[in-house]
């Protein structure tokens, strides 16, 4: 049964709210919603303090903020100490996080702590009978597990870009209230968090992805995809071959043991579209192949496909685009 709040982690990048998280609270809100309770957002970070409103904006009643210099990046035993505190709180019936690197992190340490069970990466929430039912991906993608969880808090980390981040339709001043952070003894100590080098928008926020596989050829050949992704606004992804030949950053790689991604529009060029690719990037809204190979995989779950070389290709549909944008 699911008794007390829906209390959900917004993890903060800097001092914003991850898209992930803004997807977290809305689904937080629908839930809350359907059982008929309230939703409390827990803020942590630093210099996070004014940013609170906009998770009001996304559904939260309630936003808990522990703002202190310890916690401007993550820290495994300060961020379980003060969701503890949350929870201690709260008394919520449900706890909701994104599934990145951080609430991975968290989630299982809070849940040692409270002795119940967490459903990891799920891609769809519902209320049945009044218990919470979450549906994860398993076998790479292949199957879909729907988890219904006996012990209460029912914790459950959301897969980035699975669910929408929605502002509320009535827009609210959330109730603020400050967490008290107490620095606890850790064996841990987070030195520094180097984040990706360059500016480059993070692959699982973006909303269009020009993706390349073995079929580019060399690192060189890239220019190509980055100036279509450059045309529609987007970034360049890859496949773990382009990866595993240093023709990429691994931050650029999509699939199993890369990011899981869901743009507006994902052009995969020269990919064959393994399972382990495929896992990655089926979430997104519409998806482009172009393969010279049409017995290539890619074309099985693909919405366009076009079989051709991507050295022709691609120039001629960025040259199109720009013509067509204005560009
Ligand atoms: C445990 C495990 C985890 C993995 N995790 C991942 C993961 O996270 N992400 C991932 O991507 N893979 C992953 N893989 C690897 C995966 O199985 C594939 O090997 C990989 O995705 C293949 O990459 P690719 O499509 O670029 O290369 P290939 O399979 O070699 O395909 C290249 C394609 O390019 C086409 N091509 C060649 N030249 C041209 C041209 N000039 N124009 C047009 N098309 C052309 C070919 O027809 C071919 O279809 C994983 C594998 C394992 C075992």
């Amino acid at each position: 049964m699911v008794q007390g709040p829906v209390l959900v982690f917004a993890e903060s990048l800097g001092q914003d709210f991850r898209k992930a998280s803004l997807e977290a609270v809305t689904e937080g809100k629908r839930i809350a919603g359907i059982v008929n309770t309230s939703l409390v957002a827990v803020a942590i970070g630093n210099g996070i303090k004014d940013r609170t409103s906009y998770l009001g904006a996304y559904g939260a009643d309630t936003v808990l903020v522990a703002d202190a210099p310890e916690l401007k990046t993550f820290h495994p035993d300060y961020y379980r100490t003060v969701g503890l505190e949350a929870v201690r709180k709260v008394n919520p019936g449900v706890i909701l996080m994104p599934a990145t690197s951080s609430g991975k992190d968290l989630a299982p340490r809070l849940a040692i702590h409270l002795n119940t069970v967490v459903a990891t990466e799920a891609t769809k929430l519902d209320v049945e009978h009044d218990r919470l039912v979450a549906t994860r991906p398993v076998y790479a993608g292949k199957a879909f597990l729907r988890v219904t969880m006996k012990s209460s808090p029912f914790i459950a980390t959301l897969r980035p870009n699975a669910f929408n981040a929605k502002q509320a339709p009535s827009s609210k001043t959330p109730h603020v209230e400050e967490l008290q952070f107490n620095k606890p003894q850790s064996r841990m100590t987070v030195h520094e968090y180097h984040a990706h080098a360059g500016k480059k928008m993070d692959l699982t926020e973006a909303n269009v992805i020009v993706s390349g596989g073995r079929g580019m050829g060399g690192p060189e050949n890239y220019k190509i995809l980055e100036e279509l992704a450059e045309t529609l606004g987007g970034v360049v992804g890859a496949s773990r071959a382009s990866v595993d030949a240093g023709w990429r950053p691994h931050s650029d790689q999509v699939g199993q043991t890369g990011r899981t991604v869901s743009p507006t529009l994902y052009i995969a060029c020269g990919i064959s579209g393994a399972i382990q690719h495929r896992v990655g990037m089926i979430n997104s809204k519409v998806i482009v192949a172009i393969n010279k190979d049409p017995e290539a995989p890619i074309f099985g779950f693909a919405d366009y496909g076009i079989v051709g070389d991507v050295f022709q290709v691609v120039p001629a549909l960025t040259n199109e685009l720009r013509r067509y944008l204005g560009k």
